[in-house]
């Protein structure tokens, strides 16, 4: 019988057997040495956290607002930023074997610091305060309760030695590339990340020696013991003993041996907890802290500039936020990996920007840094002592390479945001005016026509003279639907057919929709992820004066950049009427009968846009859509919000990229044509543009269609089936009624 009752009642063990007076002094001053060496270490941070600039919306938190775009792995708030932290969602979440691995290591982790605690507890606190005040010494740390701890606590040894295990495996065996933290961007005179990869070691090596030599001492002092029958509830404690007992160890041995390996578990475990605030341990603490503040809805939602600021110039402009952010990188890699800017051969690797920023800022507050630093001969960069930041410790090509595509953050398991700390950085860029001159040149006649394409703003209903019929002009006459169409579907030669099929669709379809002519400019999306913030909000006035003269019910836009903005960024500058995306509208309509289809019989891919499906979760409309034509959907790897960026998003497609390696459009296209499948599906007017070109650069038009969800749309709409209905039901709206009405002019009908 392994539980014996009438034993359980009294049975325990001693706690320092054997250990004289003097060996407890030493051991109580060691921990105390301990614990302040960790507070101030602690206290060190804090003191980093505290120097910076709070956010307009709090130190680390800002409420949720009504509508924010949510889902399990986005929703900010202490209690679902608990439950990530509980249960590793997001470590588990593109890595299933790794995040399983960690959960038993944070879990095991846990535990067995629980165990110690609550020995201690009974130990230092409740045995010596009950002898003290009440004159008879107690303790709970026996019978049953002893009989479980041991049992549970032994489970939670194990699960993190097997844990740790796994992770030192798959590092030692697979030899991951993002994980030789070989940089994206490589400084001129050269550069050491020997203290990373040591680091890492040490941290791996250190927890699995104090797991391992916990076990062991557990298992001496059960051969010491003579193996009573209890402690087979210590049973991994139980085996070792056996262990330990088959390869000669007698109980006379092991009281002899127990000492030693006590003391150096005891040493290693002092050590450890001394070291954690100064080296990679560090993120066992302020990793789970990040993810609970995380907020993704931040790179959403940008934020303001900070009064009498211009972005980012200096150390103290970075909030309490950034810098806890900075501390919870574990330097995964996840973010290097999916990066499309370092995929393409740019300067900018996520994890790099994230690492540099961190070891210049430690440096600026004197924080050391045990082997988790990086070495540099000229002592440049990050290890610079000079205080300008952008376009120095972060070199302005290294900014100016982001996407803004958002998949860092999405990946990030720590929660950082890695976007709106680049953004605020190419703030002081634009400021200083070191950017791309096409760039300038694309801002420029944003300021001045408020369109990029430099082309007069009279001119941007000017694709609607193709049409038979005349859009109404939501600013004259009620819609329901105000059409934002944006800046490429207005003026790209190339896209102006796919607005008048989206046009000729909706008409068709009898839906009340009207547009803006010329009241329109362009959203400034991109403009303020560009970093031109005083742009961006003299672009928002404008269409706010617009929207706020037009009567309409709800906003649809062709384009996820103009639809983020909206959706997540003029309501804070009053815009409260809801915001969709033409591919939801469209499968309504479809979906509901009101548009007529036939079956297309074709097999295609879809490319998922940043700004929808990461930005806005936007993955279901589209291929519900792609589905009702009759199409079968081919799922490229990267799907939904794992998508791979085109390349265009944050101003990108105003700057030069002639000196990548490999276009992210040109990567996309290729996995694309891997799946031999011959139609690219697209949902955005930039996307069309892009893949229009990749298709040619990678040698497959002719081969590869780049088609928009419109033109499948248009393919299969049933004509004949809409006339029936037309007839039997005739369209009661003014544009129908009287379809010559009114001048098809890019400053609306008059
Ligand atoms: S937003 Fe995209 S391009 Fe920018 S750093 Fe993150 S992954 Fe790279
Ligand atoms: S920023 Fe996040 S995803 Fe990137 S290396 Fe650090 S922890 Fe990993």
């Amino acid at each position: 019988m392994i539980f014996d009752p009438t034993l359980a009642v009294v049975e325990t063990r001693k706690v320092f057997a054997g250990e004289g007076p003097g060996t407890r002094a030493i051991f109580y001053l060691l921990s105390l040495a301990t614990l302040v060496t960790f507070f101030a270490g602690v206290g060190l941070r804090l003191r980093k956290y505290y120097a910076g600039r709070p956010a307009a919306e709090g130190r680390f938190w800002r409420p949720s607002r009504k509508g924010e775009v949510q889902d399990v792995t986005t929703k900010p708030g202490l209690g679902a930023g608990l439950m990530k932290v509980a249960t590793n969602k997001t470590v588990r979440r593109d890595k299933p074997s790794v995040g399983l691995a960690h959960l038993a290591v944070f879990w095991g982790f846990i535990g067995l610091f629980l165990a110690t605690s609550i020995l201690s507890l009974d130990y230092d606190i409740v045995r010596n305060f009950s002898r003290f005040f009440l004159g008879r010494e107690y303790s709970f740390y026996h019978g049953p309760f002893y009989l479980a701890y041991n049992a549970v606590f032994n489970l939670a040894g194990v699960a993190a030695i097997l844990g740790t295990a796994h992770l030192m495996g798959r590092r030692a065996a697979h030899k991951e590339p993002q994980l030789d933290y070989t940089r994206a961007f490589k400084p001129e005179a050269g550069y050491s990340r020997r203290q990373f990869r040591q680091g890492d070691w040490l941290f791996l090596w250190g927890l699995m020696t104090l797991f391992i030599t916990g076990f062991l001492i557990q298992g001496l002092r059960i051969d010491e013991a003579h193996f009573p029958t209890f402690e087979r509830w210590t049973w991994m404690g139980y085996l070792v003993g056996l262990a330990w007992h088959g390869v000669g160890v007698s109980a006379g041995l092991a009281a002899h041996i127990h000492p030693w390996i006590w003391w150096f578990h005891v040493l290693l475990a002092l050590g450890f907890v001394a070291y954690i605030p100064f080296s990679k341990a560090m993120h066992m603490v302020t990793s789970p802290a990040n993810l609970i503040v995380n907020d993704p809805a931040n790179t959403r939602r940008l934020p303001q500039v900070p009064n009498g600021h211009s972005g980012y110039t200096e150390l103290a402009d970075f909030t309490p936020k950034e810098r806890l952010a900075f501390d919870a990188c574990t330097k995964c890699g996840r973010c290097h990996q999916v990066c499309p800017a370092r995929t393409a051969g740019a300067p900018l690797s996520p994890r790099d920007l994230i690492l540099d920023l961190r070891q210049w800022v430690d440096r600026q507050n004197h924080i050391p840094a045990l082997l988790d630093r990086e070495d540099r001969p000229d002592q440049s960069g990050p290890l610079a002592g000079e205080t300008t930041l952008a376009g120095s410790v972060i070199a302005s090509r290294t900014l100016w390479s982001c996407t803004t595509c958002m998949a860092c953050v999405e990946v990030c398991p720590v929660g950082i945001e890695h976007v709106p700390t680049i953004v605020q950085m190419r703030r002081s860029l634009v400021d200083a005016g070191d950017m791309d001159p096409t760039l300038q040149s694309a801002l420029q006649n944003i300021a001045q026509q408020g369109n990029s394409f430099g082309k007069s703003a009279r001119m941007r209903a000017r694709w609607t003279k193709g049409l038979d019929f005349t859009i109404p002009d939501a600013r004259k006459e009620p819609v329901e639907f105000l059409w934002f169409v944006g800046d490429y579907a207005s003026f790209d030669d190339r896209l102006q057919n796919l607005s008048r099929s989206v046009a000729k669709i909706l008409h068709q379809a009898g839906v009340s929709f009207g547009i803006l002519y010329d009241g329109e400019r362009n959203a400034g999306n991109d403009v303020r992820r560009a970093g031109e913030e005083g742009l961006y909000e003299m672009l928002v006035e404008h269409n706010m004066a617009a929207l706020s003269s037009a009567n309409f019910e709800s906003i649809f836009t062709t384009d996820p950049h103009s639809y983020n903005t909206l959706r997540n960024e003029y309501p804070a500058y009053g815009l409260e009427k809801p915001v969709r995306h033409y591919s939801e509208l469209l499968t309504d309509l479809v979906l509901s009968g009101r548009i007529p289809v036939k079956a297309l019989n074709k097999t295609v891919t879809y490319h998922d846009p940043c700004y929808l499906a990461r930005y806005n979760r936007v993955m279901d409309a589209p291929r519900a859509l792609i589905e009702a034509l009759g199409c079968q959907l081919v799922e490229m790897p990267r799907n939904r919000t794992g998508s791979f960026c085109c390349g265009a998003g944050g101003g990108r497609i105003w700057m030069d990229d002639s000196f990548l390696e490999e276009r992210p459009s040109e990567n996309r296209m290729k996995e694309a044509v891997a799946l031999g499948v011959d139609v690219f599906t697209v949902a955005c007017p930039k996307d069309f543009a892009m893949f229009s070109d990749a298709v040619k650069t990678v040698g497959q038009e002719g081969k590869m269609v780049v088609t928009d969800i419109i033109q499948l749309l248009e393919e299969a709409f049933d004509t004949d089936r809409a006339m029936a209905m037309s007839v039997a039901q005739p369209q009661a709206d003014g544009a129908d009624a009287n379809p010559g009405e009114g001048v098809s002019s890019e400053q609306g009908p008059q």
